[in-house]
């Protein structure tokens, strides 16, 4: 049985710090167990350093219907915290629920001085989810918007002064596409397009558009180099975004942020600023099958040229890493581990943070390609505590020629730089030249100035929604996806169950090759991507060329699901496959 909150009060009064630490365990102890099978990636808990999952009960449906939270952690203290909220939170309604000052709660336990910075924000997680949950009950109800976004806003998320959980704004499919121009211009047909290849890059809200206009219109110059007005605004902008960057990853300092190109730029420098500088004749380079090609070839040539060995970590049948047979693979000789955190063909979502853990255990570099996760699900690098971290802009509702290489201080430390030239320098002599500190060490000649304070902006405006109620949408929309793509006859879909994936689809409909299959939808207004999706060494795993993929954003809709449905009906009486 459970303490209520008042005699959880009463206890944290009566002790002092030491003891309320144990009562906090104590309190994870007396958690009501948690279902085994509910333990599934779309009850996890993004943000949390440690394993969490939650969800929530309803004795009824309609406003009346009480909640009971059930959560279940790895950590013990995690566990304790969910005892907090599962008293606090445990037979109200949703709307008692989204009205309730839990804030006040946690200042009432002074529970900051418990937990560490990265709990907080696992913390802030539960408590997004929680309000989330609540909220789209009401929405179901017909008593709320659609589907509820709310953010728990937090200043600094490196090191969050305050829990100060506010619903925001409704995250409606239909009202978050108005926001983008591209999506609300009528084709030659007079039908708005079904855009559903975001994977490849996703569309620019007005913010975005109107911040890069705003730039070029009013203040624009080069950055780091004039001290008149324009100069200054432009610096002020620029670190602007490198810090929104920053924190919207949780990384401990803005220098770990790099101005890249994009990620292919990123990971190439990585390859050959770190890797030929670390990776020895003999060394192991670990990797996937399932990488793109950005992630993979780079690799594969480094361990040509430092006469390394190339490895892969095996696949399961249905797509997902192996780590039942991880230690076949891993080993003193592994000097990299070269993983996407979710894979652009199959969807998978690999368990980055374990695989950190594991090459802890041999001193192994992790390099994440976070160009598909980044967009789609919490990233908290303290938490992961990977040592690269690389994504693009242009998959992140942000421009083309702009993305981000995140290294840990000693990594980028040890990195050399493959680009030389203007502002990256300490000192230039005519024999010998020194380097800047990072950032700018990495960062020489002219940047991508405007796209990257476009990106800064496409980032805040990601928080204004909260990347965890666009995450639920667009699982949730993935989720009808497949469920309506299984009942096409002789389709194949590859990759994991829904639990294991994030919003990428791809799909092969026998007898149909995915061009012409790509050619007919686009007839229909519906954009999709069909080819090998850089990604040859996996479709030649898989035994096949090529696949159409769809690939799911925050302004998709149910409806874009529908029209992709009817067009595929349509493919298939046009190629008389009915
Ligand atoms: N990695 C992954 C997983 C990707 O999906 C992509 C692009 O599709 C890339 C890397 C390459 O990104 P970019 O072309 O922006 O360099």
């Amino acid at each position: 049985m459970l303490p209520t909150l008042d005699e959880i009060f009463e206890e944290f009064a009566d002790l002092d710090r030491e003891d309320q630490s144990q009562y906090l365990l104590e309190l994870g102890d007396g958690l009501p167990s948690f279902p085994v099978d509910a333990r599934t990636e779309l009850n996890r808990v993004h943000g949390c350093q440690s394993q969490v999952w939650l969800i929530t009960e309803t004795d009824g449906t309609g406003g009346e219907a009480a909640f009971t939270i059930r959560a279940d952690s790895d950590s013990n203290i995690v566990r304790g915290l969910i005892a907090i909220l599962q008293a606090a939170f445990n037979s109200k309604t949703a709307q008692q629920i989204l009205d309730y000052d839990i804030l006040g709660v946690f200042q009432r336990l002074d529970l900051q001085q418990h937990i560490s910075p990265q709990r907080r924000n696992g913390l802030r997680g539960m408590v997004e989810r929680i309000l989330l949950l609540a909220h789209r009950h009401l929405s179901d109800d017909g008593q709320g918007n659609s589907i509820a976004s709310l953010v728990v806003h937090v200043d600094s998320c490196a090191v969050p002064a305050k829990f100060l959980p506010v619903p925001v704004q409704s995250l409606d499919g239909e009202q978050i596409r108005r926001q983008f121009p591209v999506l609300n211009r009528p084709l030659a047909s007079g039908q708005l397009p079904v855009y559903l290849d975001s994977g490849a890059s996703a569309q620019k809200p007005q913010v975005v558009i109107d911040k890069e206009r705003e730039v070029e219109e009013q203040y624009f110059a080069n950055a780091h180099r004039g001290t008149y007005q324009f100069g200054l605004r432009i610096d002020e902008e620029f670190e602007g975004a490198r810090t929104a960057i920053a924190r919207f990853l949780n990384a401990a300092s803005d220098s770990s942020i790099v101005f890249t190109p994009g990620t292919t730029v990123g990971l190439n420098m990585i390859a050959f600023g770190w890797g030929r500088r670390h990776v020895q004749p003999g060394d192991e380079i670990l990797t996937t099958v399932m990488e793109h090609h950005a992630n993979f070839v780079p690799w594969q040539q480094l361990a040509k040229e430092r006469g390394a060995t190339l490895r892969l970590i095996p696949l399961t049948a249905d797509g997902r890493l192996d780590l039942g047979q991880l230690d076949e693979v891993l080993n003193s000789r592994t000097k990299v581990i070269a993983i996407t955190a979710m894979s652009n063909m199959l969807g998978t979502v690999n368990p980055v943070g374990e695989i950190v853990r594991r090459a802890r255990q041999v001193g192994a570099c992790v390099v994440v390609d976070g160009a598909q996760s980044v967009p789609h699900m919490t990233t908290d690098l303290q938490a992961i505590d990977a040592d690269f971290l690389v994504f693009s802009g242009h998959k992140l509702y942000g421009p083309t020629g702009v993305g981000v290489l995140y290294g840990k201080p000693e990594r980028l430390e040890e990195m050399d730089p493959i680009i030389f030239g203007g502002h990256m320098i300490s000192e230039v002599r005519i024999e010998e030249s020194t380097w800047s500190p990072a950032p700018a060490k990495f960062e020489a000649g002219t940047m991508p100035i405007v796209q990257a304070i476009a990106l800064g902006e496409a980032v805040r405006w990601i928080q204004s929604i909260g990347l965890e109620a666009i995450h639920q949408h667009e699982q949730t929309l993935l989720k009808s996806t497949i469920e309506r793509l299984k009942a096409v006859p002789g389709i194949t879909i590859y990759g994991p169950e829904l639990e294991h994936r994030g919003g990428i689809v791809s799909f092969r409909i026998e007898g149909i090759h995915p061009e012409d299959l790509a050619a007919l939808l686009d007839q229909k207004g519906v954009f999709t991507r069909h080819g090998h999706h850089c990604t040859m060494p996996l479709h030649g795993h898989l035994g096949v060329s090529a696949t159409t993929r769809v690939s799911l954003a925050a302004y998709n809709t149910q409806s874009d699901i529908e029209q992709l449905m009817q067009a595929i009906d349509f493919a298939r009486r046009t190629l008389k496959k009915v």
